[in-house]
């Protein structure tokens, strides 16, 4: 679909649906993000700035630093924002964000305020979780992803992105926002999810057991963990923390598996 969208762009910008392009219009949705950030000294990083929507807000309360791929989209924001760059309120990076990320982001504490293209948002909160500098992240998503991230124990969307999350911090979701709010509507639903950290990511088997554990999300946790585990010292696992061997996988909460795991792996 063409579409043609801020009235200043001089040239009309055909979304790109292989750069995940949805552009966020609705300003009620971008005044709760802007009002969802937790207070902290730290500069943002935006992944995204598209066609800078959001980033107008984000540069009026903090300094910015935005990476965007798409080589038509850095050209109108150099335009656009001409004095905010001129000032370094607002630094660009034009390329691909991943290429960029080695294990920090940026060398300073940052917070991730953005409106993640989809297919890269798992990846990308995951990689911002691993993130020491990362501080906090405040993203729109597909709501389906930020409900898994969000899950209690005992949710059905409860699983291994809901353990990482809460064992580096506390996630919530901030708003649904329904595909109406975007210029190219989304085919899904959408969430700003916030996932204030405490800690990062560092325990990689701590991560396989979690991939074992869910590897059959509708079978028993015990015969989830014997395809990694002695079946013995699963079930002994199980006993010691008076969990039932019939257990589901999301049925256990975050502090009974870190205690699982002190138990598996010797
Ligand atoms: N922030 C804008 C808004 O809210 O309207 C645009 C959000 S749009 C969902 C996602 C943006 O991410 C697009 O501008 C797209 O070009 C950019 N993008 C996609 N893949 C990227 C990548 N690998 N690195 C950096 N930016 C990327």
């Amino acid at each position: 679909m063409n579409a043609k969208y801020n009235e200043n762009m001089s040239n009309e910008h055909v979304a790109k649906k292989k750069f995940g392009q949805n552009f966020l219009k609705d300003r009620s949705v971008l005044y709760k993000i802007v009002e969802a950030m937790p207070k902290s000294d730290s500069i943002i990083a935006e992944i995204g700035p598209g066609l800078g929507d959001l980033t107008k807000f984000l540069v009026d309360v903090k300094s910015v630093v935005a990476f965007e791929v798409d080589t038509d989209l850095c050209q109108y924001l150099n335009r656009e924002f001409k004095q905010e760059i001129k000032t370094s309120q607002l630094t660009l990076k034009c390329g691909d964000v991943l290429e960029a990320w080695q294990s920090e982001l940026l060398d300073e504490t940052y917070a991730l305020v953005a409106n993640l293209p989809y297919y890269i948002a798992t990846n990308i909160i995951l990689k911002a979780l691993a993130d020491p500098n990362c501080e906090y992240l405040l993203v729109m998503i597909q709501r389906e992803v930020a409900e898994k991230f969000s899950a209690s124990a005992g949710d059905k969307n409860f699983g291994a992105l809901s353990i990482i999350a809460q064992t580096v911090g506390t996630a919530s979701i901030v708003v649904h926002v329904p595909p109406e709010a975007f210029d190219r509507a989304p085919k899904v639903d959408s969430a700003v999810l916030l996932i204030q950290k405490h800690s990062s990511r560092d325990n990689e088997a701590f991560e396989l057991m979690l991939r074992a554990a869910f590897t059959q999300p509708r079978k028993t946790l015990s015969k989830n963990l014997s395809s990694r585990y002695e079946k013995e010292s699963v079930k002994a696992a199980l006993e010691q923390l008076e969990l039932s061997a019939s257990i589901r996988p999301h049925q256990v909460s975050t502090t009974d598996y870190h205690q699982l795991f002190k138990l598996l792996d010797i």
